[in-house]
């Protein structure tokens, strides 16, 4: 196969064209040849027999008549002819009768000889029959009936030498290999012709399409054949100006490319190079933007921390009733205008980076009761239920950052109480899933309020978006709380979404992924309820859903009518009769002709009642207890709260440290601490310090950084209040100085006041040497909380939770109940006290002081409570005479106030 094609082209048609003309020729010369060569053969062989048959008729007589010397003379003339060169004539009997031969016959016989030829020998029969005078002896030869009937007289048989047929052959051998040669070479000629016609322009072509291949596109061949190879030239032709034309316009179109690319490329350089002055400047734009946006913040924060706190203490003055409304009117303004002022400092905090998040331990119900409480009046303010559903399961100890979950959580329950004209707003906080150490949470912000329209809904994310109708009808806000809640649930490992149905309101839902608190597994309510029988009603279906919950997870014996005025007929049945009742209304039950009917119902079967209502004014609470109500309190009801609220409607002692006892119930007293505060804002320096004074504590002041180490190099002091921006020493600079002239051991706490809020700033006051840092405008809470943690492990101090103004009203009448509870217990309590100190049994004795304690704290008795807490650490006898002296003085003056109180109410018209 390889050496077939290492012929070539034109071998190969050579071959093509030679080979059958080749083994046609051959064939023909060796058929011509063999059929010329058997003629040949054919004759001698008819002319043997002939002179034999020609002998045989002659030689009748001569066999007949025995005359052997004619047979003789016969014979030799015979074989004087060229070609005989052997006679024997035989009888009858086979007997030779006559046998001549040409004295060469051995020579002839010999091969290889020069005379040597090829001998054949003839034999014939002779038959008497033969003898016929005047005939042809041929003719007698040829009629065979004669030769039947007539029996052989003898036989003569001769040699013949073959002289012809041996050249003859040759000769035609000769012949018919040159006419064959002579063919073949002129088939040869032929082929050679025309496979040069055919070659040529072929490979000319081959030549043409290796150079268009090697990129030589102007090739052309030369158009020189006839027939389909030159259509194959001229195709090849116009195939070669078509791939030309089309490489040319290919590589213009290229060219053109190129240069618009280069073009582009010049302009995206350019363009990049703009876009990084514009980042630059972006950057710096953004800079300034934060600056200016902390500079203003805290140029806002300044005065509205005068404003918020003076209103607050003009809140704790004597004022009528109106006074009273403008003071809270102005208190929510100024809390309205730092809330705008968080959001826009937040939204433009969270353009820049991702929210940080704290991860600290907290308490979930108390987070979101928080929440709730503070937004409970605006909902009782618009007339709406305002419902919490946390399930069971939820676990309580969570860790992550309580103040951020907040956040989301009034934001979207603040907009659901914005946007609902009547009807109800409900939240639910569920479970999702639990795992080892973290777990999912949702909660639902469910309202049947305005709804969101079907065109507006991808939208209400965006920073400062409001729906059109929200922003005409004068709803405000700003549109950045959803943006910024959406930040915060994402950066906790969350989402928000909602549903919404427009004119039948929206549910908002918020997943968020938090910790578990080691060791932590859920609510672990008090038992002091278990057992006890409540008939609970409340028209609101849903409230009263929740308030169930509740209650059976406290194991109480819950019996439900389906609205208050059907307890009549429960509490007039022969069933059993229950512990308590709990009675829930809406804002506009409160009406005496609706409640008193109910309320005397179980007031006058002793049963004590608690009234749930929505509202949250202290004048319609006071109104429902004046109409037969134990106790009222207002809807929602936090889990803790209304726990406290039956142990104290059943007279049950329960545990004052139960885990959600709020820490905003009790009273505040620093008395014994000495606090320094620094602040060139005569406003600011004294709010502060007037809230300070009012906790019992010693405050001193200093207007700048120089008169504060004055004070210092003078006196001594818990901790100190340090304003950041001062004119001559800064807050820092003077915190440093106080650092270095530190004595060793000794270290006084420095918070930082500023209304700087930058993360930046946070970071410098702690890093100049201050402990703490609170912005400004300050609340009360996170005040007290940042004194409670510097100064906790001071013996002068005993810190306590203070009392938030907020909760004064609702939880009054609780209090004031409680608080003669404890006073009644008090004098057997003290005795108990009095005789361990007696007895010297110093453990009794701080079993009793603890147990007191808890009871004092509840009861907003910090004097005594401080005093109770000084058993637990008293170093020796005189010290722990001391203190027992004293709470033996602060149990008088507290037993001699109460009386006071009674006889003034006694005296009273
Ligand atoms: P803001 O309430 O301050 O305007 P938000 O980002 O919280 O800003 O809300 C953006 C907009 O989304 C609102 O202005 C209001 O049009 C729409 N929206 C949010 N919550 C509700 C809701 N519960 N019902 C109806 N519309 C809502």
């Amino acid at each position: 196969m390889t050496r077939w094609r290492r012929i070539g082209f034109r071998g190969r048609l050579m071959l093509l064209a030679i080979g059958p003309t080749l083994l046609v020729a051959v064939a023909l010369g060796w058929y011509m040849t063999a059929a010329r060569l058997q003629d040949l053969d054919r004759a001698v062989r008819e002319r043997g027999n002939a002179v034999a048959q020609e002998l045989a008729a002659a030689s009748v007589y001569g066999l007949f008549s025995g005359n052997t010397a004619s047979l003789e003379a016969l014979a030799r003339s015979v074989l004087n002819r060229t070609d005989v060169v052997s006679v024997i004539i035989r009888d009858k009997d086979n007997k030779v009768l006559i046998k001549l031969a040409d004295p060469e016959l051995d020579e002839y016989a010999r091969p290889g000889s020069p005379a040597y030829p090829k001998l054949l020998s003839f034999s014939a029969p002779v038959h008497l029959s033969q003898l016929r005078f005047g005939d042809d002896p041929s003719a007698l030869l040829l009629d065979p009936s004669a030769e039947m009937a007539d029996p052989s007289i003898g036989s003569l048989s001769i040699l013949l030498r073959d002289t012809v047929s041996g050249p003859r052959q040759t000769e035609i051998l000769k012949n018919a290999v040159l006419i064959t040669l002579l063919v073949v070479c002129g088939a040869a000629l032929i082929a050679a012709w025309l496979s040069r016609s055919l070659t040529v322009p072929i490979r000319r072509l081959t030549d043409a399409v290796q150079r268009l291949s090697n990129g030589d596109l102007s090739t052309t061949v030369e158009v020189s054949s006839a027939g389909e190879i030159g259509t194959l030239e001229a195709g090849f032709n116009t195939m070669a100006t078509r791939i030309d034309t089309h490489n040319e316009q290919l590589n213009r179109q290229i060219e053109e490319a190129t240069s618009e690319l280069l073009e582009t490329l010049n302009e995206l350089e350019e363009r990049n190079i703009q876009l990084n002055l514009t980042r630059r400047e972006a950057v710096q734009a953004s800079r300034v933007k934060s600056e200016f946006l902390a500079r203003m913040s805290h140029e806002i924060r300044t005065p509205m921390n005068g404003v918020i706190g003076f209103t607050r203490l003009l809140g704790h003055t004597a004022l009528s009733r109106d006074q009273q409304q403008y003071v809270r009117t102005i208190g929510q303004s100024a809390s309205s205008l730092v809330e705008v002022i968080n959001d826009i400092l937040d939204f433009s905090k969270f353009e820049a980076s991702q929210p940080q998040l704290k991860a600290v331990p907290f308490s979930l119900r108390a987070c979101f009761q928080d929440a709730i409480t503070l937004l409970r009046p605006a909902a009782h303010g618009r007339n709406l239920e305002l419902v919490m559903l946390i399930y069971a399961d939820v676990p309580d100890r969570l860790v992550g950052d309580p103040t951020r979950i907040r956040q989301i959580l009034i934001n979207l329950v603040s907009n659901a109480i914005k946007f609902t004209h009547q009807g109800e707003v409900v939240v639910r906080v569920m479970l999702e899933e639990q795992e080892e150490r973290e777990c999912g949470i949702r909660f639902t912000v469910a309202d049947t309020g305005i709804g969101i329209p079907e065109f507006a809904r991808d939208q209400i994310f965006r920073p400062f978006h409001q729906v059109s109708s929200a922003a005409d009808r004068g709803y405000g806000g700003t549109g950045l709380g959803l943006s910024i809640s959406r930040k915060l649930a994402r950066a906790m490992g969350g989402e928000i979404e909602f549903e919404s149905q427009e004119g039948r309101g929206s549910t908002f839902s918020v997943t968020l992924k938090l910790q578990s608190q080691p060791g932590a597994d859920g609510e672990s309510p008090g038992t002091e309820l278990a057992g006890r029988r409540i008939l609970l009603a409340d028209s609101h279906r849903l409230s009263q859903l929740a308030l169930l919950h509740q209650l059976r997870s406290w194991r109480i014996a819950v019996e439900t009518v389906d609205t208050p005025s059907d307890i009549a007929e429960s509490l007039a049945g022969d069933g059993l009769i229950p512990d308590a009742v709990i009675l829930g209304f809406g804002r506009d039950d409160v009406r005496t002709d609706r409640l008193s009917p109910i309320l005397a119902i179980p007031r006058d079967r002793h049963i004590p009642t608690l009234v749930l209502l929505s509202a949250s004014a202290q004048t319609q609470l006071d109104r429902v207890c004046e109409l037969g109500a134990s106790a009222c309190l207002p809807k929602p009801i936090a889990g803790d709260l209304l726990y406290r609220s039956l142990c104290s409607l059943l007279a049950i002692e329960h545990a004052p440290t139960w885990q959600t006892l709020p820490t905003d119930q009790a009273g505040t007293s620093f008395s014994g601490c000495r606090f320094l505060v620094v602040d060139d804002n005569d406003i600011n320096r004294l709010l502060i310090a007037t809230q300070l004074s009012r906790t019992g504590a010693e405050v001193a002041e200093a207007e700048d950084g120089e008169r504060a180490l004055a004070r210092l190099a003078r006196e001594d002091f818990d901790l100190i209040f340090m304003d950041v921006h001062m004119p001559g020493l800064s807050g820092l600079e003077t915190t440093a100085r106080i650092r270095e002239q530190e004595a060793p051991g000794s270290h006084v706490p420095i918070i930082a006041l500023t209304a700087d809020v930058l993360p930046s700033t946070q970071q410098e006051v702690l890093l100049a040497g201050m402990d703490g840092f609170l912005a400004k405008p300050m609340e009360e809470e996170a005040l007290w909380a940042m004194i409670q943690s510097h100064v906790r492990s001071s013996d002068t101090a005993i810190p306590t939770p203070p009392r938030h103004p907020a909760m004064t009203a609702e939880d009054d009448a609780l209090a004031r109940e409680m608080f003669s509870r404890f006073l009644a217990e008090l004098p057997q309590a003290h005795d108990a006290l009095q005789t361990a100190y007696r007895d010297g049994n110093r453990a009794a004795l701080r079993a009793q002081a603890h147990r007191l304690r808890g009871a004092a704290l509840y009861c907003h008795c910090p004097a005594l409570n401080e005093v109770l807490h000084r058993v637990e650490s008293a170093t020796d006898d005189a010290d722990l005479a001391m203190i027992v002296t004293k709470i033996d003085r602060e149990v008088e003056r507290l037993l001699g106030a109460a009386d006071d109180q009674a006889s003034v109410r006694d005296s009273s018209p």
